[in-house]
């Protein structure tokens, strides 16, 4: 890349905004020239609006740019969304219709049927859908955070087996409720039993991140998905149990030899966020864990584990991602790179 690519990061001051500013800061191919947020934020210094909650201090090179409000007037073409959900939809709208591409962390354009809902190991063809989209910019989504990590662990046997049923008990982090989220006396020694609308996301997303694109359209998947969503007391890291039935039958050393030798079509790209090992496969049953593994791979290679026979559908394993990385800013920041790639951001 001669010349850098200049983007904007829309809900800059959330729990996915910050991610994209410690992953976009020194970035050899985008540089972050506007910041937006709410219009309680307008005009004020980033280092003063945010409440960063991250391990590592803000990139100083942020901290007194200003904050701009969410319209299509930025000094800039590209944007990443990491916008309150409740917001989001028209926001976005907006910015493609003004001729962004807007890359997408929010649910709310996920299914739409010219949107392409991508993780660029498993479906990078389906992009050319935005050719369906009447422009002149461009949405393009990547997925619930629960649901990258379990299509990643499953794309190996999807393709090597086919899949005809999954069940996936989720235990799922804080950070991904935002901020602030939770509420500690809700969280503080204890499990909640359900979070709003996550079954429904892991259920459906997958049929269409599986699906093909034939004429425009995409032929969703016919897999039957059963998801059941927790919230734990975990800062970072989704860990999610998941059970298989394959379409056809395999036995577990041609599992593990799938998922083991499993090479995304985009590792010859060389993409900047692409991680070395995309599934990181442990033979320890007592890993992954969150708190131990979730930056594998600067938080973009998802791990298995416990890769064991299930007596009930065909095999069973653990899955960890790293929710605001791989499942948010990083997943979005690699359909970029994936978009630019490709050429896709030239004509913008
Ligand atoms: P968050 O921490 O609550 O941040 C929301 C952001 O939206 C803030 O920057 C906020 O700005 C901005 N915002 C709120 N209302 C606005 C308005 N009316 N106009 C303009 N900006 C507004 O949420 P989050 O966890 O980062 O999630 C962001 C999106 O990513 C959500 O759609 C979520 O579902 C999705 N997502 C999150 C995760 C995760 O792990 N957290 C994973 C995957 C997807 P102010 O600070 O100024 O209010």
């Amino acid at each position: 890349m001669e010349q850098k690519i200049p983007v904007g990061i829309l809900g800059a001051t959330g729990s996915v905004g910050q991610k994209f500013m410690q992953l976009l800061q020194d970035h050899p191919w985008f540089e972050v020239v506007a910041l937006c947020a709410s219009d309680k934020n307008t005009g004020k210094p980033y280092g003063q609006a945010v409440n960063w909650f991250q391990n590592e201090p803000c990139p100083a090179v942020f901290m007194d740019m200003r904050l701009e409000a969410c319209q299509p007037t930025l000094p800039c073409r590209l944007v990443f969304s990491g916008l309150d959900s409740s917001v989001a939809g028209e926001i976005e709208s907006e910015f493609a219709r003004a001729g962004y591409a807007v890359i997408s962390n929010s649910r709310n354009h996920r299914m739409d049927e010219d949107v392409p809902l991508v993780v660029p190991e498993v479906n990078p063809d389906h992009l050319d859908l935005v050719l369906q989209q009447a422009g002149p910019g461009m949405i393009v989504t990547n997925p619930n955070c629960s649901t990258i990590g379990m299509v990643l662990a499953l794309k190996p046997l999807w393709d090597a087996f086919g899949i005809d049923a999954v069940q996936v008990v989720t235990l799922q982090a804080l950070s991904g409720a935002g901020y602030p989220g939770v509420s500690s006396l809700d969280i503080l020694d204890n499990v909640v039993p359900f979070i709003s609308g996550e079954e429904g996301k892991m259920e459906s997303e997958p049929l269409k991140l599986f699906g093909k694109l034939d004429g425009g359209k995409i032929d969703m998947a016919t897999m039957r998905i059963s998801a059941q969503c927790n919230r734990v007391a975990v800062q970072d890291g989704h860990l999610e149990r998941v059970s298989v039935k394959l379409a056809r039958s395999a036995t577990m050393e041609e599992i593990r030899y799938a998922i083991e030798s499993f090479q995304p079509a985009i590792w010859d790209l060389d993409l900047p966020s692409s991680p070395a090992q995309c599934i990181h496969l442990f033979d320890d049953p007592l890993s992954p864990q969150p708190r131990k593994h979730h930056k594998l791979g600067n938080g973009m290679t998802v791990s298995v584990g416990h890769l064991s026979e299930c007596p009930v559908l065909d095999v069973k394993f653990s899955v960890l991602v790293h929710n605001t990385v791989r499942g948010a800013a990083g997943g979005a920041l690699l359909n970029a790179e994936l978009m630019a790639a490709k050429g896709m951001l030239n004509a913008l």
